[in-house]
């Protein structure tokens, strides 16, 4: 077995076992992960600080920032070391926390999400020397908080000015199997739950009440076909290439067939497209409740703008350039409905894009990491601030 192929099995042993679940999740937050890292680094005489701070819970959520150097000129990677849970146990055939090595996977809780990029920047930053002559220093961040919004990550360290000198940033918390996507736009995201009140009766006498699970449910379609008709441009770097305006979740109300709901409660997911701003949707959807006289309440669960780089990149280039002489393929710009960190830093005017090679395992049972994409990573990474070096 090579050298990197070990160490990459044996960070992932040590990693998974321990658990960063965040608290409003019924988790532990990130402190022992966090301590682990910062082991790992001291031990391959790696410096870097720890920036902690408290959430509400009063866990303390530590990020990492770490650096091979003191080049003016950084490329900031950043991964985040926090998990989501494991969901239904029963869907999985390893324990999912623990680091499982079968056919040239890493299979349990976080190889991918993020795994992939902790173990990739690590063991690229290791490979690293100060003395190595390149143009830019290597800078790695370890942030907590990913899952549930990054308030006491990367938008902390924003906040605190953390990143007020780094300018380029590469997240790799997102990819695709060739490595040759890498993210430039994510869509903003409206998440909306509608409270539709009637009367409740029994069900032979409907003229006694108010069917609050007829009028949502004409709501839920009204709304639907509006938003489509009214937001119908098309993006082509982004797939699907428009916004998508969704019916989800639709909450339990009565517990017998004869009876009339007198509360009908039904949830949307919007992603929506950079061409739009999503409180110029949220006005739409009033605009259809107060039409359809329907007794509804709004509450919006979340609300995110969609985030874009500028047309002036510098990190597109870099990055392309070690993509192409690392992997042989040319990449594409694209555009995700989802939602990384990257999506701060570009509030923050920060030159931020997403790139990795991920079978797309993120969130599910039985996630795995391929050990070879790690490696590939490992060095598309390392190319980029060692760009003498041969493959
Ligand atoms: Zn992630």
């Amino acid at each position: 077995m090579e050298e990197i192929e070990r160490e990459i099995i044996e960070i992932a042993k040590e990693l998974i076992p321990i658990k960063a679940i965040s608290p409003e999740s019924g988790g532990e937050g990130e402190s022992e992960r966090a301590k682990y890292l910062s082991s790992k680094l001291r031990e391959w005489g790696v410096k870097h600080k720890i920036y902690t701070y408290k959430d509400r819970t009063g866990t303390s959520r530590p990020n990492i920032i770490a650096s091979n150097g003191n080049i003016k000129e950084s490329i900031t990677v950043i991964a985040h070391t926090d998990t989501v849970v494991a969901g239904d146990i029963n869907e999985w055939k390893t324990d999912p926390f623990n680091a499982v090595v079968k056919n040239g996977n890493i299979y349990g809780r976080g190889t991918e999400d993020n795994g992939t990029g902790i173990i990739a920047g690590m063991l690229a930053l290791k490979n690293l020397s100060e003395s190595d002559r390149s143009k830019y220093s290597m800078k790695l961040v370890l942030a907590a908080d990913e899952e549930v919004g990054s308030e006491y990550g990367v938008q902390a360290l924003i906040k605190d000015n953390l990143f007020r000198s780094d300018k380029m940033f590469i997240v790799p918390d997102w990819g695709t199997k060739s490595g040759s996507d890498i993210e430039v736009a994510e869509k903003g995201r409206l998440w909306l739950k509608f409270t539709v009140k009637g009367k409740q009766t029994h069900a032979s006498t409907p003229d006694r009440g108010i069917n609050a699970a007829k009028i949502g449910s004409a709501l839920a379609l009204e709304i639907d076909s509006d938003l489509h008709k009214r937001f119908c441009v098309r993006n082509t770097i982004f797939d699907p290439p428009e916004s998508t305006f969704e019916i989800t979740k639709r909450e339990a109300n009565v517990g017998s067939i004869n009876i009339i709901p007198g509360k009908d409660v039904f949830n949307m997911d919007m992603r929506i497209l950079p061409e739009y701003a999503p409180d110029k949707v949220l006005k739409a959807v009033r605009e259809v409740m107060r039409k359809s006289k329907a007794n509804v309440q709004l509450d919006v669960i979340e609300k995110s703008e969609p985030s874009k780089m500028g047309s002036k990149s510098s990190i597109i280039p870099i990055l392309s350039k070690s993509i192409n002489d690392v992997l042989g393929v040319s990449p594409n710009k694209v555009g995700i409905g989802g939602g990384t960190v990257a999506a701060y830093l570009r509030y923050a005017g920060k030159d931020a894009v997403v790139w990795g090679i991920e079978d797309g395992m993120a969130h599910e049972p039985n996630e795995y990491a391929r050990i070879e994409n790690i490696k590939r990573t490992i060095t598309v990474l390392n190319r980029i601030f060692l760009p003498g070096k041969s493959k």
